[in-house]
């Protein structure tokens, strides 16, 4: 059994123009599918094999260690762009909805608080990497990862992520990460998002 790359769900130019359909079309034809591939590479032949990519990845100290590396990296690039998916939405809502609204007002204050700190910490994000939010325990936090680091790893579970890698936004927006961040914002599918929380 070999992981595949989920479809997007949606046409390359659907985000147009928060995202154009070149950088959608190599994101996910070369960018995860390369990932996907590499993943299997590394887990083909090993215990890990067939086992679930999330519960992998938050339990990454368990992974034989010649191939702890490649699951990490390959790994998570393979579930944080499955996630980074889903949670995208041509013409997305402009708020968060139920729960997760009520938990992001408790936790930062209010949307614009929560958007400002999630923003920051994708705009400070050194290199590659992604922000996240998360739920970690009963709480919703924002932080980011470096490279393809999955929140999964340290025992929390996103429900939000915004790839920051230059292969995401380049194209269009060359240096200018904030202007892809505040794009970001109107093609978010909070309804998944609260379907995330729900479940977390
Ligand atoms: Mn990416």
């Amino acid at each position: 059994m070999s992981y595949s790359t989920p479809d997007l769900g949606f046409a390359y130019d659907a985000l147009e123009p928060h995202i154009d359909a070149r950088t959608m079309e190599i994101h996910h034809d070369k960018h995860h599918v390369g990932y996907t591939t590499k993943l299997n590479a590394a887990i083909n032949g090993s215990p890990l094999q067939g086992k679930d990519p999330a519960a992998i990845l938050a339990n990454l100290d368990t992974a034989p260690e010649d191939i702890r590396g490649a699951v990490r990296n390959n790994g998570g690039g393979h579930v944080n762009h499955g996630l980074f998916w889903e949670i995208l939405t041509p013409g997305g809502s402009a708020a968060p909805v139920g729960s997760v609204a009520s938990g992001l007002n408790s936790a930062f204050g209010g949307f614009d608080d929560f958007k400002k700190t999630f923003s920051q910490a994708a705009a400070t994000r050194f290199g590659s990497g992604w922000a996240w939010l998360v739920k970690s325990g009963s709480e919703l936090k924002v932080y980011s990862t470096a490279n393809q680091d999955s929140p999964l790893n340290r025992g929390d579970t996103p429900i939000l992520g915004l790839d920051v890698w230059e292969h995401a936004y380049y194209l269009n927006y060359q240096n200018r990460r904030p202007d892809y961040i505040e794009a970001f914002f109107n093609i978010i599918n909070w309804d998944v998002v609260e379907e995330k929380f729900k479940n977390a």
